[in-house]
């Protein structure tokens, strides 16, 4: 585990103005906790108003697109969310290679926008279960960082890597701690090769299911440095609850 574990909250497509009190009360509780550092990707339509809110978590977006304006209605690019006080964004997650068809070559282009904006980016991987009952899982995982990777980059100053089996998320299922252990220590490795000893700084956060109950032991693991949170996320209590199990 990394010496200050990073916990980030993906809300997803859940949260009006009433959930701000909730990201207030986080961001209360993460200022007198400060050995875990918190953050929150809300929505584009609250990223502002959670920024304004907060003084000690970090704010994030979900998505952005490749390009940096233009005519692409319904899209927000990356110095989009970072003008409305994003300082990081989440790519590559499932439900957007699912649901909006992403391939790895515009997650890789993503990629290249969000660093051009200046944002930093979360980038996710992971397996289906047909794949895992294949042993295909690894071999998986890292050709999706490969492809979105850029090569020579100094990427621990900028990336942070999520491994999300996609069969874990929202299900309650979660691999063993073998499993997840040997993933990140894997990733590492291919981070290592990529980019030298600075991948040693690179933080690889676990994702799938994580709640208060599982976080201490997952977070325990070898080249676990955080957890990304979905349902867990949307209430402080259910949130703080895995900040303080860090
Ligand atoms: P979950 O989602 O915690 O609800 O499983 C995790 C994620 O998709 O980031």
């Amino acid at each position: 585990m990394a010496e200050r574990p990073y916990i980030v909250g993906n809300w997803k497509m859940n949260g009006t103005r009433a959930m701000l009190s909730e990201a207030r009360a986080i961001d209360r509780a993460s200022q007198r906790h400060m050995k875990v550092e918190v953050a929150l990707a809300p929505p584009f339509t609250l990223i502002h108003a959670v920024h304004r809110e907060v003084e000690q978590i970090g704010v994030g977006a979900q998505d952005c697109h490749a390009l940096t304006e233009g005519a692409h209605t319904g899209d927000i690019s990356a110095a989009m969310a970072l003008d409305a006080g994003a300082k990081f964004v989440i790519l590559g997650h499932s439900e957007r290679r699912t649901n909006h068809g992403e391939s790895d070559a515009l997650i890789r282009d993503k990629v290249a926008a969000a660093r051009e904006a200046g944002l930093q980016v979360i980038l996710c991987c992971g397996e289906s279960e047909a794949q895992r009952d294949a042993g295909e899982a690894e071999a998986h995982v890292l050709g999706q960082l490969k492809a979105a990777l850029p090569e020579s980059d100094n990427a621990s100053e900028w990336l942070t890597v999520a491994y999300e089996p996609i069969w874990a998320i929202g299900t309650g299922r979660v691999p063993t701690t073998d499993d997840i252990a040997a993933m990140h220590g894997a990733i590492r490795g291919l981070l290592t090769d990529m980019y030298g000893d600075a991948a040693a700084e690179t933080r690889i956060l676990y994702g799938g299911s994580v709640k208060a109950e599982n976080a201490a032991a997952i977070l325990a693991l070898a080249d676990v440095d955080g957890a990304l949170v979905g349902g867990a996320s949307l209430t402080a209590e259910a949130f703080l609850g895995i900040v303080y199990a860090a």
